[in-house]
């Protein structure tokens, strides 16, 4: 059933039981087939890459509800479908593309940029999403998750140069919101960390997750507060994904969103013109736009250098300014991400 509206269901009326985000992240489309079906595209199942190409298939239905019946090509169809092409080899798409395991420094941290800190919060995502780099990455394996944050609070502890703490994953917001009241708890008495951002997909893809303990919990943190939403087509948002922003910015959240520049996908000028101004209505400002991390399975997905400038500059061409996205690649060993 992908009928209701994600906007319906996020402020049940009064009296009715609240939605349970976790029921619908368990109620999410795991089989291409089925996915498909829903989208009246059963004649392309014969295209299927066997068992998903590696990396199983996962998303929410009300993402599916933001689809296009019988269209092979949405925007939102191609982030998630597992394709033939992810079996070819291509050369320099390797499996750790970011260099993540040579940067963590304690179980569950990562350290590459001065004064910002990275958590591995959960290995888990409500969405599987074809480019991305997790893909490949040992992320179950991480224990952050697990609720054993001593090590990653030690390491935040001994270096005072840390003023910001980035909750990333996996996604972060996968974490109950009991599991999030420990972290903070843990995080209560080092002064020096005066800043948390969160990187997650739920508020687009679940919006549901934004729910009242998670908005009590996020106003009640004594420290500033950002969200980088991951939205990479202005298709994703929709009436529930509005409201979970205006939720999250009445919880004190300044809200940015990064995106990667997808081929099929989002690189074109008007696709990324809309997005902007998509976000902006949402009280959403646009932040990074990446360049592909070369990670295998996702060559088919990259952009090439030229044509993404040539974008950019399209983009400069006929939004103001703050609707610019900064193009960036991550380069492993670097101390920030690289503006092209
Ligand atoms: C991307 C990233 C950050 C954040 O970089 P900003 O430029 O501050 O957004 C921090 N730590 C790690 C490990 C990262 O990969
Ligand atoms: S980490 Fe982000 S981009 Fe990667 S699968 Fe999860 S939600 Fe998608």
């Amino acid at each position: 059933m992908i009928t209701a509206s994600p906007g319906a269901r996020i402020t049940p009326a009064p009296g009715a039981p609240a939605v349970d985000w976790r029921q619908l992240w368990r109620e999410a489309v795991t089989d291409a087939g089925e996915l498909l079906a829903l989208l009246g595209l059963s004649p392309f199942a014969a295209q299927l890459p066997p068992a998903d190409a590696g990396f199983a298939l996962r998303v929410p239905r009300g993402f599916v509800a933001r689809m296009r019946h019988g269209d092979p090509r949405d925007p939102l169809l191609l982030q998630v479908l597992p394709q033939l092409v992810e079996l070819d080899r291509v050369p320099g798409f390797v499996t750790d593309a970011v260099g993540d395991l040579a940067a963590r420094e304690a179980q569950g941290v990562l350290h590459k940029y001065h004064g910002r800190a990275l958590l591995i919060a959960s290995g888990s995502c409500a969405i599987n999403c074809r480019y991305c780099f997790r893909r490949h990455f040992p992320y179950g394996e991480e224990m952050a998750a697990a609720g054993q944050w001593r090590q990653a609070l030690e390491h935040l502890r001994n270096d005072p140069s840390i003023s910001e703490l980035i909750l990333s994953g996996g996604d972060p917001l996968a974490l109950s919101t009991a599991k999030l009241e420990e972290l903070s708890r843990g995080l209560a008495d080092l002064t020096h960390v005066t800043r948390l951002r969160i990187h997650t997909r739920l508020p687009v893809v679940l919006p549901e997750r934004i729910d009242d303990p998670f908005t009590t919990w996020l106003a009640a943190l004594p420290l500033q507060k950002v969200v980088v939403l991951h939205a990479n087509h202005a298709n994703e948002f929709d009436a529930g994904v509005d409201a979970a922003c205006a939720r999250l910015r009445a919880a004190g959240a300044t809200l940015l969103n990064q995106s990667v520049l997808l081929q099929g996908i989002n690189d074109a000028a008007d696709t990324l013109i809309a997005l902007s101004e998509r976000m902006f209505a949402a009280g959403v400002l646009p932040y990074y736009l990446h360049q592909l991390d070369r990670v295998q399975g996702a060559a088919h997905f990259e952009v090439d250098d030229a044509r993404a400038l040539a974008l950019l500059d399209a983009l400069r061409a006929r939004l103001p300014g703050y609707l610019v996205p900064k193009l960036v690649r991550e380069v492993g060993g670097d101390p920030s991400k690289r503006p092209l």
